[in-house]
C-alpha cells in the first residue's frame, strides 16, 4: 500500500459479523474465555483490545514500524519509554523540548535515579560531549516545541550507534507525513496523538512505535503492568481522526507556509521561526530530511510580551488554547502555558523568551485566519 492508501486502510477490515466499515467499539473490561487456559486472543483490556489494537496497527504502519503500542496521553508514552531504562542510567535530551517532558524527567524521573543533560541537538558535537559511558537514551523532538529547531536524524543515528545507545524521536510536530525517523533508523519514534495524528481536539493519547521486537516486548510488558492504556472509544475517534491526517497535513502545511510569510514581513513581528521559510536556521536540514514543513509556527513581536499578551487576547477567530495540531487554528503563550513550568532562567537560556508566541496553523480558510492575525496585530 502507498502511504495515502495505508492512512486510510492499514488494519482496518471489514467487521466480518456484520460488514461494518469501520471496526467496532469493543468497549468491555474482559472477555470471556471459551475454557480454562484458552483465550480468543483477549483476554483483559489493560493488556490488549480489539480497537486497540487496530489504531495500533494502523500506527504502525504509517510510521514505517513493525510495532506500536498506544497509550492514554503522550506523556504517558515518554514515561514508558523511559521506563525502559533503569535507575543510574543517563539520558541525553533536547534542549528545547515540550515542558511537560522536562518536569517529568526534573521533578519525578529524576527521584528515581535516572539522570538528564540537556543539549541543543542541532550541535552534533555537543550532543557527542554530553555523552557518559551510563547514557542509555537520546531523546530528540524535531521539529522542537515551541523553538521549531530542527535535528539532523541522520547525525543522531550515527552518534547513538556509534555509542550503542538508543534513539527516541518526539515526531509529534512532523507527523509521519512529513517525516517517519525510523526509515532513518532510530529506535523508538513516539507521538502525542492527542494533535495531529488524531487531529479534532477529541482526545488525549500518546504512542511508541519501533522495528525492534525486544523495545516491543518491553514496552508492551510497561503498557499492560502500569496500566496507562487509551480507551477503546478514544482509539475509536483516533482512527477516525487518522483517515484524513494526510490531506489535513497538506493543508496545515500551505497555510502555515502563507501565514509565515506575511508575519515575517508584518512591521509589528520582530522575527519568525517556520522550517519551511529560508530564514529558519535549520532550513537546509528540513527540506533535506522531511517531505514537507508541517503547520507550526513561532515567532515574537517587535513590542515583546505586552504586545504578545495583546495579540492573543484581541484574536477572535484564532483560539488561546494549550494544544496544537488540529483542525482549529490555536495560538498558545509558552512561557506562561505550555513552558510554565520550566524555570524561568532555563526558559531564557533556553531561548523561550517571554515575547514568544506559537501558533498552530488550522485548516480554515487561510484569508479568515490571516485577517483575524491582522486585526489583532493592529491593537499589538
Ligand atoms: N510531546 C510534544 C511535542 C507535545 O507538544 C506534547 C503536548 O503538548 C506532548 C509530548 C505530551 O502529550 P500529551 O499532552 O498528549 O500528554
Amino acid at each position: 500500500m502507498k502511504f495515502d492508501t495505508k492512512v486510510v486502510r492499514a488494519a482496518i477490515t471489514p467487521d466480518p459479523t456484520t460488514g461494518s466499515i469501520l471496526p467496532p467499539i469493543y468497549e468491555t473490561a474482559t472477555y470471556v474465555l471459551p475454557e480454562v487456559g484458552k483465550d480468543k486472543g483477549f483476554d483483559y483490556t489493560r493488556s490488549s483490545n480489539p480497537t486497540r489494537q487496530i489504531l495500533e496497527e494502523n500506527l504502525a504502519a504509517i510510521e514505517s514500524a513493525n510495532y506500536a503500542v498506544s497509550f492514554a496521553s503522550g506523556m504517558s508514552a515518554v514515561d514508558a519509554c523511559l521506563k525502559l531504562l533503569s535507575a543510574g542510567d543517563h539520558v541525553v535530551c533536547g534542549d528545547d523540548v515540550y515542558g511537560g517532558v522536562t518536569r517529568h524527567y526534573d521533578n519525578v524521573l529524576s527521584r528515581y535515579g535516572l539522570k538528564f543533560a540537556y543539549v541543543d541537538t542541532t550541535d552534533k558535537e555537543a550532543v557527542r560531549a554530553a555523552i557518559t559511558p551510563k547514557t542509555r537514551l537520546l531523546w530528540i523532538e524535531t521539529p522542537t516545541n515551541p523553538l521549531l529547531k530542527v535535528t539532523d536524524l541522520e547525525a543522531m543515528v550515527k552518534i547513538s550507534r556509534e555509542h550503542k545507545i538508543l534513539l527516541g524521536v518526539d515526531s509529534t510536530f512532523a507527523t509521519p507525513v512529513f517525516l517517519r525517523p525510523l526509515e532513518f533508523g532510530a529506535d523508538i519514534v513516539m507521538h502525542s496523538t492527542t494533535k495531529y495524528l488524531s487531529g479534532h481536539n477529541q482526545i488525549i493519547g500518546g504512542v511508541l512505535a519501533t522495528n525492534s521486537k525486544n523495545i516491543y516486548d518491553e514496552m508492551k510488558y510497561i503498557q499492560k503492568t502500569i496500566g496507562a492504556v487509551s480507551s477503546p472509544f478514544d482509539c475509536w475517534l483516533n482512527l477516525s481522526g487518522v483517515k484524513t491526517l494526510h490531506l489535513r497535513m497538506r493543508r496545515h502545511e500551505e497555510s502555515a507556509m502563507q501565514i509565515a510569510t506575511f508575519l515575517e514581513s508584518h512591521p509589528k513581528v520582530d522575527h519568525v521561526l517556520y522550517p519551511g521559510l529560508s530564514s529558519h536556521p535549520q532550513h537546509a536540514v528540513a527540506k533535506a530530511q522531511m517531505s514537507g514543513f508541517s503547520g507550526m509556527i513561532t515567532f515574537e513581536l517587535t513590542g515583546g510580551t505586552e504586545a504578545g499578551k495583546q495579540l492573543m487576547n484581541n484574536v477572535q477567530l484564532c483560539g488561546l488554547a494549550e494544544s496544537l495540531g488540529s483542525v482549529e487554528t490555536m495560538i498558545t503563550h509558552p512561557a506562561s502555558m505550555t513552558h510554565a513550568e520550566v524555570p524561568p532562567e532555563d526558559r531564557r537560556r533556553r531561548g523561550l523568551t517571554d515575547g514568544l508566541v506559537r501558533l498552530s496553523v488550522g485548516i480554515e480558510d487561510v484569508e479568515d485566519i490571516t485577517e483575524d492575525l491582522e486585526k489583532a496585530l493592529a491593537k499589538a
